[in-house]
């Protein structure tokens, strides 16, 4: 049902209810702030809805390992007081290497995670066929990363904001923001305004309608989901190529990804495109992710596909997300652009905000996911 906000006042005024708004939103309400979050739509209806739920370490670069590691360690706080529909796995990312070549990189691997403290694991070709036996013969062998682990994000959106609103917050579904001031006055589409102290903007792919010098671009994805094969996997497994593919500055890019659910369904991914026009399936481009699928797990071909569905990620010119004070608009800070890893990462993001607007020594060094880094290299934001 649509509410009316006409004219609050509140602390905290947080655009946006996926993952990344809620856990924004269940930090600042635990330290006790008066907080509203202002949805357009549904709670997590948006990338959260769409994303694979993949909580997982990544070392494209020191700050995205360093900001991976803070949020799993939060998220292992979190995952045993989630309830069973959160569907929690610590079923442990395996990457596959094709070739010698890419087995030297596994190592390599390993070594710049044990750097980060991740007990990470490199099984040699018997041992990755034990640990997978879908696998085709051939491959020359992988890097087990045991603590990683997959949730549902929908119902984790919803637990947050349960949270937030037990401890004070309001949530205001289908009520759009149209314009937001540097001085904290938030306009929603129903004529009413929202006065706040500090103005989160979590509203993803949508975050540079309200923050234009925000550099985020969208980056579609598709995703297909079979029937149930319990057992048919045991990890997620990731080809070790799948950075060169997030890395892809334009055009067009698969992976092969796939992630056991609690359910017993696979969750087959992955595709990567900017300016796609519409958020329509492409069949060309699941047919490319499900040939890739094949390179690994001939079996694939048998399961049965049950949905295809895309989504958006906002993706940034250097893959890490924007975390902090706008620089054009002084009471608005970013809480946006964490392109495929925004499940994983937005606990760490809520911590770093609120250990900002509290004054506190954040755990990790914030500095890297400043949005002033692109001003302060000179050019302009966009
Ligand atoms: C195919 C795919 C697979 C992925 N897999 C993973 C994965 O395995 N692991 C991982 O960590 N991440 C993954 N991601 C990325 C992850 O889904 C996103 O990074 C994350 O969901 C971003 O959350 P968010 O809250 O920032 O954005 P969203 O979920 O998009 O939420 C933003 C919200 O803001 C609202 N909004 C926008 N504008 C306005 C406005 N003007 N007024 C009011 N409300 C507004 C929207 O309605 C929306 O609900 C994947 C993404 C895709 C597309």
């Amino acid at each position: 049902m649509s509410t009316r906000a006409s004219d609050i006042r509140c602390e905290i005024a947080i655009v946006g209810g996926g993952i990344v708004g809620a856990a924004c939103a269940a930090e600042f309400a635990a330290e006790g702030c008066r907080v509203v979050v202002l949805e357009r739509g549904i709670a997590a209806g948006e990338a959260t809805s769409a994303g694979m739920g993949h909580l997982v370490v990544l070392d494209d670069s020191p700050a995205q390992l360093a900001l991976t590691v803070y949020a799993r360690r939060l998220w292992h706080a979190l995952l045993p007081q989630l309830p069973a529909d959160a569907e929690v796995d610590v079923c442990g990312t395996l990457w596959v290497a094709e070739s010698d070549e890419e087995m030297a990189l596994v190592e390599r691997k390993r070594d710049v995670l044990a750097g980060g403290g991740v007990a990470a694991e490199v099984l040699a070709v018997d041992e990755l066929r034990r640990a997978e036996p879908q696998l085709r013969a051939g491959l020359a062998g992988g890097l087990r990363v045991p603590d990683d682990a997959v949730i549902y994000p929908p119902t984790v959106t919803r637990l947050l904001l349960a949270r937030a609103a037990d401890a004070g917050a309001q949530l205001r579904t289908r009520v759009a923001v149209r314009h937001v001031e540097g001085d904290g006055r938030v306009h929603l589409a129903d004529g009413s305004r929202v006065q706040a102290d500090l103005v989160l903007n979590a509203a993803g792919t949508g975050a540079p309608a309200l923050s234009p010098a925000a550099p985020i671009r969208p980056r579609k994805g598709h995703l297909v989901i079979t029937d149930r094969y319990p057992g048919w996997v045991h990890h997620q497994l990731i080809e070790l190529g799948y950075l060169r593919s997030t890395q892809a500055a334009a055009g067009e890019s698969v992976a092969f990804n796939i992630q056991p659910r609690r359910t017993g369904q696979l969750l087959i991914g992955s595709s990567r495109q900017f300016d796609a026009e519409t958020s329509d399936v492409e069949m060309r481009v699941v047919a490319k992710m499900v040939q890739r699928a094949r390179e690994y797990l001939p079996g694939v071909e048998a399961l049965s596909a049950l949905r295809i569905w895309t989504g958006f990620r906002a993706a940034t010119p250097d893959k890490l997300p924007l975390i902090g004070p706008s620089p054009e608009q002084p009471r608005v800070w970013l809480a946006a652009g964490h392109e495929g890893l925004g499940i994983t990462t937005c606990l760490a993001t809520a911590r770093l905000l609120r250990d900002r607007w509290r004054g506190h020594a954040s755990e990790i060094d914030a500095a890297p996911y400043l949005p002033q880094r692109f001003t302060a290299a000179g050019g302009s934001l966009a």
